[in-house]
Formats: structure tokens, sequence, C-alpha cells
């Protein structure tokens, strides 16, 4: 089982203590005092009692870690002097609750041979004549990058018989440094901890339980800024479902970038749960160039033991995945026709045989609802204000449904760019698909209205706008042929867009943004699991997670 450690950089005796308890009742098994901060060196005996008290008090058994300067620490003090208190915690003369753990690093024990020995005096170890509780843990870190040195490092880790565990910690430049990460627990000699540090890291802390880690560590609370890629222990256990990982759980999550801000996490892993499946679903951040998306995902792919089965894709990949999918020689591909069509995909599905799909779910994302409030689309009219990814993904659904099409655009240039091309990739001649200004809007007889800009986003170019004027707004409603015309907004943050909200003022049937959002994600979930999307369950989750962020139901009585 790998064991769940809390880190808690120690502030004081009391503090420690409280973290220390509260990480007991979240259920972690070990908690990790460093305490450079508090322990000087050679004269420092308040230091040293104070880490002596720690060490007694302990609600969890501990690791102990002195960490100095040189390996990114606080520690500057001698090492003869924090190996000193290592030993003094550990020996047979203290009291009866000594760490379980320290951890020595590399450096240190390489840095003389009397300070090797004076660490193999401190820690159980074959060659040890006294009954010493405490085991030695050597480390090597890296805070910039992969180490160049890493194999040699780990090989000089693998001759040192003291060492009960071995843990390489470096800082992930891509998602491809987890790979490395996995391969070396895969090939561990004795218990190991591999992790990678950063926003690129989060997968190697999370799937520490896939490759057999000795321990992962979680934070008590939120550090995403002074650590990104540490998770919290609430999050480690309740949204990714550490303790169900295991060898054979799949791994699934949401490609963009950024993708720190996605839902996506929340929903499918509380599916995954609800439905049985051994999945967990991850961010897979992934920076903005195709070469970038091109090495990770084959790299992801290339490796059967991360049982990769599959991803979301987002904002700015969705063309990227499309081309992969038609690139890639490795593996079989079948691309969906909606998605050929649209020139961009957003779900990637691999099968266990090492086949992949590449879907677009976007496009029924927006005919559903739609198809909900008018019923059949055919021959209805529905404008799509924009025409950018959405707005393309928007119109293919609607030609698909049997509706015409008609694109207002802020720059008519490019309105009339994606016609042309939507033209030729449905075959939609000029009487289903066209470019009108926004204005003519109130005289078309329009049924339907899609926004797929980000006008009234939070965070977006113009928070409180609205892309249709309230006075055009006011003429759709009356110019409807169909009673009442329906507008369907496309931005889900927040729900009550200040479209959505003039739209039910007039009386036109408003559709929010998170209808789009809820089907392409159910749409996803069964394409991986093949079980029906709970989707209850992703709309009152969802409605969680968009409360929490200060985006609250509309029914709600917050
Ligand atoms: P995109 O490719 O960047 O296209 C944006 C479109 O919006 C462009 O046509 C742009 O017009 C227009 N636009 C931007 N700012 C404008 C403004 N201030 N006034 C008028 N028009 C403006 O974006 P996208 O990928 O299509 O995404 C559009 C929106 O869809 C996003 O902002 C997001 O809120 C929403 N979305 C929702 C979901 C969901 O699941 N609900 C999923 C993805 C996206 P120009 O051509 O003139 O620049």
């Amino acid at each position: 089982m790998t064991l769940l450690c809390v880190p808690i950089l120690v502030p004081g005796f009391q503090k420690a203590i409280t973290d220390a308890q509260e990480a007991r009742l979240l259920g972690a098994e070990l908690v990790e005092f460093r305490v450079d901060h508090v322990f000087h060196g050679e004269d420092d005996a308040e230091g040293a009692a104070l880490v002596q008290r720690l060490v007694n008090e302990s609600p969890l058994p501990c690791i102990v870690t002195c960490r100095p300067t040189f390996e990114g620490g606080d520690y500057d003090g001698d090492d003869a002097s924090r190996i000193s208190l290592y030993e003094s915690l550990g020996c047979a003369s203290a009291p009866d609750h000594p760490p379980r753990y320290i951890d020595v690093e590399l450096q240190t024990l390489q840095r003389s041979a009397n300070l090797k020995q004076k660490v193999h005096l401190a820690v159980d170890h074959p060659a040890q004549l006294r009954d010493l509780a405490t085991s030695l843990i050597l480390s090597h870190h890296d805070f910039n990058g992969r180490p160049a040195s890493l194999h040699k490092a780990l090989s000089e880790m693998r001759m040192e018989p003291a060492a009960k565990v071995l843990k390489i910690a470096y800082r992930a430049r891509s998602l491809r440094d987890n790979i490395e990460l996995f391969e070396m627990l895969l090939e561990r000699d004795r218990p190991m901890i591999a992790l990678a540090m950063g926003e690129f890291g989060l997968m190697s802390r999370v799937l520490a339980p896939k490759f057999g880690g000795f321990l992962t560590f979680a934070s008590l609370r939120d550090t995403s800024t002074t650590a990104p890629g540490q998770p919290t222990v609430r999050e480690l256990v309740d949204l990714y479902r550490f303790r169900s990982i295991n060898s054979s759980t799949a791994v699934y999550g949401v490609i963009g970038w950024p993708v720190a801000h996605s839902r996506s996490p929340q929903l499918h892993n509380a599916g995954f749960e609800a439905v049985g499946h051994n999945g967990v679903y991850l961010p897979l951040p992934i920076p903005a160039e195709w070469e970038h998306f091109k090495a990770t995902l084959a790299s992801l792919l290339d490796f059967p033991p991360l049982s990769f089965r599959g991803a979301s894709v987002t904002i700015p990949h969705k063309e990227h995945l499309l081309r992969f999918a038609r690139e890639d020689t490795s593996r079989k591909w079948i691309i969906d026709p909606l998605a050929e069509r649209a020139g961009a995909a957003n779900t990637l599905v691999v099968r266990n045989d090492g086949s992949c799909a590449a879907l677009n779910t976007d496009i029924p994302a927006v005919v559903l609802p739609l198809r909900q409030s008018l019923g059949n689309l055919t021959g209805m009219r529905v404008g799509i204000v924009g025409a950018g990814g959405v707005a393309r993904a928007a119109a293919v659904g609607l030609l698909d449904a049997g509706a015409n099409v008609v694109i207002h655009n802020r720059t008519s240039e490019r309105a009339q760019t994606l016609v042309e091309e939507l033209r030729r990739s449905t075959g939609a001649g000029s009487d289903r698909l066209a470019t009108a200004p926004l204005s003519s809007l109130a005289t078309s007889g329009t049924h339907a209205l899609v926004n797929a800009t980000p006008v009234g986003m939070t965070g977006g170019p113009e928070p409180e706008g609205t892309p249709i004027p309230n006075d055009i707004l006011r003429q759709l409603a009356a110019a409807s042929e169909r009673s009442p015309a329906v507008v369907m907004d496309t931005v889900y943050t927040p729900r009550e867009t200040p479209l959505i909200k003039q739209s039910r003022v007039l009386g036109v049937t408003a559709i929010t943004g998170d209808e789009m959002f809820l089907h392409q994600a159910a749409a996803q979930f069964e394409a991986w699991t093949g079980s029906r999307a709970p989707v209850t369950l992703f709309r009152r989750v969802l409605d969680e997670t968009l409360a929490s962020a200060g985006y609250p139901h509309p029914n709600s009585e917050e």
C-alpha cells in the first residue's frame, strides 16, 4: 500500500503537532517534520529539544528531515550536527517513540566517509549492531528539472545498503518527465519514492499507488501557489480517490493549456466512482504548441503500464488531436465524421487493444439542449454569434440536425471564411448556411440563437456585456416564428450571464452554458466507460464546484 504522508514545515512545536493531528484525522499514515527552520546546528540545544518533543508527541509515525540549503532546505549549519540530531532521536537510549525514518541526501552521504559512518550509526540496516527502529530514506532532489546525472545518482543510491527507501524528486518540465519516474518505480530494487514537482508533476503524486510507490506527499492546505502540483489530502483522497488506485486503474484526463481551472476532474472522478469504473481523471497540462502536444500524447500512448485510456481535449489542442489522429501511423484510429467536418476533436478514446478514436462531443452537446427546447430542428433557423471553435462545432451539429444556420460575427471576414469552409466540409448550400450582420436577426424570423463568443464570461473581454444588444434581442423575441424564441449561451462562468438574464426578462427561453458542458462530458464518459453517464450526479457536482467558485445556481437559496 502506498502511504499518504503530510509534509509539515515545522514553524514551532504546537502548530506542528496540531497539523499532525489534523493529518491523522484526514487519514494520513505518516507526517514528515521538516525541522530545518527550527534546528540551527551545533549549539542549538533548544532546537534539538523541540525536535525531540515533536517526535515524542507526534500522533503519527514520522519522518524527520533537516534539509540543508545545498539541497533546497533552510538548514545552513554543519552536517555533523544535524546527523548527530538524527542519531540522538533514533538511538535506543531515546524515548520509546523514535522517528520511523530520517531523510538524508545522497550528496550528504557522499561528502565524507565520516558523515556516512555517522548516518550508519543512526539507522537500522543489515550491519547495524544496535537495536534501532529508525530507517534511512536516501534522497536526491533537483528543483530545476530532471537531473542530467539521474541514472548515475540512482545507481549510487542502490549501492547504499543502509538505505531502506530511495527517494528521487525533481521538477517536471513536461508530463513526459512523469513517465521516467514510473519506469523507475517499476524497476525498483527496494521501496521507492519517485515524485515530480511542479504543475506537470501532479500525475506522479496521484498515480504513485499504480506503480507501487512507497509514499506520496499531500498538503493539509492548498499550496497550489507555493507548491504547484502538490495536491491537498482532501483532493488526493476525495477527488482523485487515491485509496482505490491500483495497478489496473485506467488513466484519463483533460488535456489543455491552461487546465488548472477545469471542472472536468470533479465530474469524471465522481462519475467513475458512481458506476464502479476503476479509473482516475487528472488535469494534463500540455503547452500550446503542436510539437508539445504531439510528443506528449505519443509518450502517454506509448507507455502501456500507464493504462492511458482517454482524454478530454480542450483549448488550444482540439485541432491538434484531429491532426494527430490523421498523422499517427503507430496505431489504428477511428475519426468521428462530425469531428472531421468540424476540423476539431475534443475527445480521445484509447481502447484496450491500443486503437484510438477521436470524437467531437461538443457538437451533440450544442444540439441536444436545443432539441430538448425546440423539438425537431429540421428547417429551424438558428443564428450563431461568433466564428471560432465553438461556433464551428455548433454549426456542424445544427446542419447535421437539419437546421438552417446563420453566422453572425464581429469580424465579418472570419464569418465568411467559416461559412466557406463549412460549406466545403458539410456540403451545405447557401440556402442552409449563410453569414449576416447581427442587426438582421431582428427581422429574420430566427428560432434560436447560440452565443459562441466569450462575451459575458468572467475574466473574458466583456464580463458585463452581452453579445446581442437588448433592442435586437427584444425584436428577436417578437419576430420569432416560434414562440418563445430560444437563446443558448455557451458561457457558463457565470451561469447567469447578462445575455441569459436579459433573455429571461424578455420571456425568451434561456439555456445556460453548463448544459453544453454537461452534455459533452456525459458523452465522453459514455465513450470511455461504456456506462450511462450519471447526469444527475454530474449536474450536482458541477453545481457544487461552480458554487464554490462563486457562481451559484440561479435557483440556489444562497
Ligand atoms: P474562439 O475560437 O476564440 O472564438 C471566439 C469568437 O468570439 C470569435 O468569433 C470572436 O470574434 C468572438 N468574440 C470575442 N470577443 C468578442 C467580443 N468582445 N464581442 C464580440 N465577439 C467577440 O473561442 P471558442 O473556442 O469558440 O469559445 C467561445 C466561448 O465558448 C468561450 O469563451 C467559452 O465561454 C465557451 N465555451 C463553452 C464550452 C461549454 O462546454 N459550455 C466549451 C468551450 C467553450 P472575432 O472573430 O471578431 O475575433
